[in-house]
């Protein structure tokens, strides 16, 4: 068993980490989808709420998607590289954000755009 593993500079203990991170994420979210599913049942759809859960319920699909988006990059090996520039982004930040996708320079400069 070696550590020298070049497509991520992130160790198997700190991937360990971060996939349990976004497993819980993953069943968080999940968890809410179903509680809000179950909401969009319920509704009538005659108040202002209504708009309220299908966005929510939107915004739920999407944070899912992202998910196992990540878990597939984690699969690939490509978990961790910046999809701009794909320098290796910071544990620490990942940490943080375990959705990141970019490093912070490319962020910022997201941004400032
Ligand atoms: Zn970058």
């Amino acid at each position: 068993m070696t550590d020298s593993h070049e497509t991520s500079h992130l160790s198997s203990v700190q991937l360990q980490s971060l996939r349990q991170d976004l497993q819980e994420q993953l069943e968080q979210r999940r968890g809410h989808l179903l509680g809000l599913r179950a909401q969009e049942q319920d509704s009538s759809g005659a108040d202002g709420t209504w708009q309220e859960l299908l966005v929510s319920i939107s915004a739920a699909e999407r944070a899912i998607g992202e998910l196992s988006q990540a878990f597939d990059r984690l699969a690939a090996g490509t978990y961790g590289r910046c999809v701009h520039c794909e320098s290796a982004i910071p544990f620490e930040r990942l940490k943080v954000r375990p959705l990141a996708r970019t490093c912070i320079d490319c962020q910022r400069r997201h941004e400032a755009a």
